[in-house]
């Protein structure tokens, strides 16, 4: 992948494929120069065309989101796939808000794409 320089992915998504489009995969990584997070999305269309198209940033970050629903698996979930239970890989944070003892307490949980969520603390 490309930003400053040229540099390797960290994990690659492997998505499902849509109607128009097979193969897809999304590579993400950080580019080593200046630190910002880089998402790029390679897909085939239907009529042999490979398509990509890549954006860095906050940007990076949208279009994971965009494309979450969509992820098969990554190649560290292949390969690491002993540490299913933790969250691994891109990272998100939810706050969830419960009731105990008539209070309310929130959850702070990091989750990853794949429904795996680890407590981080509660107050
Ligand atoms: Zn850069």
């Amino acid at each position: 992948m490309r930003h400053c320089c040229q540099f390797c992915a960290d994990d690659i998504y492997y998505l499902n494929d849509t109607e128009n489009y097979s193969s897809r995969k999304l590579y993400i990584g950080f580019c080593p120069i200046c630190g910002k997070p880089v998402a790029e999305i390679v897909q085939w269309r239907f009529d042999g065309i490979c398509e990509r198209s890549a954006q860095a940033g906050i940007r990076a970050n949208d279009l994971m989101f965009k494309c979450k629903d969509e992820i098969a698996y990554s190649l560290k979930e292949l390969n690491y796939s002993k540490f299913k239970s933790k969250p691994f890989g891109w990272k998100f944070g939810i706050n969830k808000e419960v009731k105990s003892a008539g209070k309310n307490r929130v959850k702070q949980y990091a989750c990853d794409f794949y429904g795996n969520k680890e407590l981080i603390k509660s107050y």
